[in-house]
Parts: C-alpha cells; structure tokens; sequence
C-alpha cells in the first residue's frame, strides 16, 4: 500500500522558476514564439498536455486518482525512471481505487493489477505517484499495486502474476530498466521505508521469470516497432 507519510511536494522545477523569471522580466510577448511554444507547460501553472484517459500501457483501464496522490511531472525528461516498485494493496481492489480517489490520503501508484488479471491506471508514468515513501524513490519509479494481502497466498493468483509481468516489462522495456532484483523492488525494499509488502508469499523467482519472459517479447515489439 501507499505510503501514508506527507509527500505532497509541490515543488516547482528550476528550470520553470527560470522561464517563469524570464518570463516576468521580459514580458511574455519577448519570448520567441516558437520557444513558448515548445515550452509553455512549463511556466508556473501549466502541465504538459495529455490525452485524457490515455494509458501508458496497452489494454489498461483509466481511473484518474486525486491529484492529491501524486505531483505533475514531466518524466523522464526531469527525472529518469529506473526502478518499478511492487505493492500489495491490503485490501480489495475497489478499496484502492477509492482511496487513491481520496485526495486526503497522500498517496497513490501508477497502476492497480487484479486477481484476475485486469489492470488499472490510475497516474500516467510521466507524473510522480506518492508511493513509495521516499522521495527519490517516487521519482524515479513506477508503482504497481495488487489487490490482496501480504499474509494471504492465495490471492497472488497465476493471472495477476502473468499481467503484471508484461506490465513490468513494457515499463522496462520503455525506460531502459534492467530486469533484475536491483531494478525491480518491493515496498519493503525502498530506503526508510517501515511498509513489509509485498511481504513473504510473493514469488519473486517466479515474477522475475515471467518478467524476463516477457521482456523478450516487449524488447521485440519495441524493435518491429
Ligand atoms: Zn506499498
């Protein structure tokens, strides 16, 4: 689950101080056209623009969390992703999905990954999710939460296995993240963390077959692309 702990940072980038500065020194009109153009979502109080209910992986279903949860951003261009974080929800999926709806509970991953295979996200890969506790952990990661609890195995069913797979795949296969136990960390494993998911039941020799399984087919698709 996410972390509960405050990390509702709003910091705005240096370089979005500098071109705001500018900006508020030159006047927006003495800005080349074509540089605000390119630029223009990062002056203070603009996003980059997104499709709404566009999805960074293939086949998943879009429910917005609050923007409570997580911080816009702009990634990986400001900050590199290297590391994809597993969760275990500690509860129903439906219980997760409100929760990250709840803009009071600060925290919030990218995706939700089902028992039965189904996947939801809920924070596009570009923008940081407040999950991990940590703040340079939630910069440079994607977190992918499963609907269940530690102490119960048999939730861990072969479908959620099988579709979280590919999902960590694709993410490695889009960021460049090696396939290893370095790379792709449990909750429990992210520095200062007091969080145990997605504790003891998890089979992580069987998740990091399935994942480099899949990788091999997500590195062809990226290649034929
Ligand atoms: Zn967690």
């Amino acid at each position: 689950m996410g972390e509960k702990k405050k990390d509702s940072d709003r910091r705005i980038g240096r370089r979005s101080l500098l071109i705001g500065g500018a900006a508020a020194a030159l006047g927006t009109a003495a800005l080349a056209r074509e540089e605000l153009g390119r630029l223009w979502w990062r002056l203070p109080g603009n996003r980059k623009p997104r499709v709404e209910g566009a999805v960074d992986f293939g086949g998943a279903l879009w429910t917005a969390a609050s923007p409570g949860n997580f911080r816009w951003a702009d990634r990986p261009d400001d900050y590199p992703i290297d590391r994809v974080i597993i969760h275990v929800t500690q509860g129903s999926y439906g219980s997760a999905v409100k929760v990250f709806q709840d803009p009071a509970h600060q925290a919030a991953a990218h995706y939700i990954v089902r028992k039965d295979g189904r996947i939801t996200q809920m924070i596009r890969e570009l923008d940081v999710a407040f999950h991990a506790g940590n703040r340079s952990f939630n910069e440079r990661s994607v977190g992918i939460e499963h609907e269940g609890f530690v102490d119960r195995p048999q939730d861990f069913t072969d479908a959620m296995y099988a579709a979280s797979a590919r999902l960590t795949a694709r993410i490695c296969a889009r960021y460049g993240i090696p396939v290893d136990r370095t790379h792709v960390i449990g909750h429990v494993e992210v520095p200062g963390t007091d969080h145990t998911d997605p504790g003891p039941h998890w089979d992580w020799d069987r998740y990091m077959r399935l994942v480099r399984q899949a990788k091999r087919d997500a590195d062809h698709a990226e290649a034929t692309a």
